[in-house]
């Protein structure tokens, strides 16, 4: 007779938060996407041994009272959708499935120090400080801190020793935080972030540019000077449908594209978002790179910023939290739509011969 048994909550509990966390880069975007919904003006990350052994994000943002973070670091509790309906409607908020922090505390040792902010209708004059270890709440105290919210994580997996072993080296995963924070910077100029590894800082935007001064901030000044906007689909001032996007899938594309002798080597400086969310899109990529035809030296990449407006119910978009790879119902069409409002921005700047062969 096979045996066949339930499993403890605890044992449950780690690997509902498994699917969450996977690594300290996955941390580091839930909690960003926190601060970002939390009207942060200013979020600064830092993070130790590629965020193993730490991961700090403190942000400027409508902070909590002492009932509202204790009740979010509950399973399932979120203040951003209320049903099923919410859900239908297209919450404006980037994370709503209530899960993060419980998860996050699941599997490390959770501090959160929080003061609201005092635009809020609630006592501001008091911070909280609340920590979790391994899923049990091990303190709630009163404390002086600024308004906003910091929260630590230590110890990523402390707990989950398989989890912890299948980790990788400082530099490997830090290279996925930096990837999770830059989209985010590139994405929002008017927020200051800044990310800030074994003391060293990175990058810091200053919240007060724009895209360009976002990229400048990220990638250096030459990328940044070498950039060529791109802006397709959108109305002109005078009214006028803008008509380098042809008819396809995609009501506009926007953003910034680099010269095509400002390259690097690997493919991961394109930076696609769909609707403002950050995704992975293969057929964007290689949408750029053919843009570009011959004028790009082989196996070289261009930098691109790239933002997509897609009509709701063309694109899978995916609630899965660890999800980044979007499908589009109309892959050609995109990829059309891309490819030549990429090629139009460089000619206009003169970077392109017009009727070049593409690549
Ligand atoms: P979700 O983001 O899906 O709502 P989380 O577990 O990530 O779920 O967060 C739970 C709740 O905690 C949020 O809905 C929000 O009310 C609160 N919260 C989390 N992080 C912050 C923050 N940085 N500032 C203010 N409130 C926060
Ligand atoms: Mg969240």
């Amino acid at each position: 007779m096979v045996d066949i048994r339930r499993l403890d909550d605890a044992t449950v509990e780690r690997i509902a938060a498994g699917e969450v966390v996977e690594r300290p880069s996955s941390v580091v975007k839930e909690l960003v996407e926190n601060s970002l919904d939390a009207d942060a003006t200013r979020v600064d990350v830092t993070v130790e041994r590629g965020g193993k052994d730490g991961v700090t994000v403190a942000d400027d943002g409508i902070g909590m009272t002492e009932a509202e973070v204790t009740r979010a670091v509950e399973e399932h509790t979120t203040s951003k959708i209320r049903d099923i309906d919410d859900l239908e409607s297209g919450v404006g908020t980037l994370g709503f499935r209530g899960e993060a922090l419980h998860a996050v505390g699941a599997v490390s040792r959770l501090t959160i120090t929080t003061r609201p902010r005092s635009d809020r209708d609630v006592d501001s004059h008091r911070g909280t400080k609340l920590t979790v270890e391994g899923g049990e709440v091990t303190s709630v105290e009163p404390v002086g801190c600024p308004e906003g919210t910091t929260i630590e994580v230590d110890d990523l997996f402390f707990n989950v020793p398989a989890r912890r072993k299948y980790l990788k080296q400082d530099g490997t995963e830090f290279a996925h935080v930096n990837t999770v924070v830059t989209s985010y910077a590139l994405a929002n100029p008017s927020i200051a972030v800044s990310l800030t590894h074994d003391g060293r800082e990175t990058f810091a935007t200053t919240g007060q540019g724009d895209r360009r001064a976002a990229v400048m901030a990220v990638y250096g000044r030459d990328v940044a000077e070498s950039m060529v906007e791109v802006s397709a689909g959108y109305e002109a001032d005078g009214g006028d449908e803008d008509g380098t996007l042809p008819d396809g899938p995609l009501d506009g594309v926007s953003g910034l594209v680099s010269h095509p002798e400002t390259t690097r080597s690997t493919r991961e400086y394109c930076s696609t978002y769909v609707n403002g969310r950050y995704v992975t899109a293969s057929a964007v990529r290689d949408a750029v790179v053919s843009a570009y035809g011959h004028q790009l030296a082989p196996d070289r990449f261009p930098f691109a910023v790239l933002f997509l407006d897609v009509p709701a119910g063309d694109v899978d978009v995916n609630v899965h939290p660890r999800k980044l790879e979007v499908r589009f119902a109309d892959e050609e069409g995109v990829r059309e739509q891309i490819e030549t409002a990429v090629e139009s921005a460089l000619l206009d700047e003169g970077l392109l011969r017009s009727g070049a062969p593409r690549g």
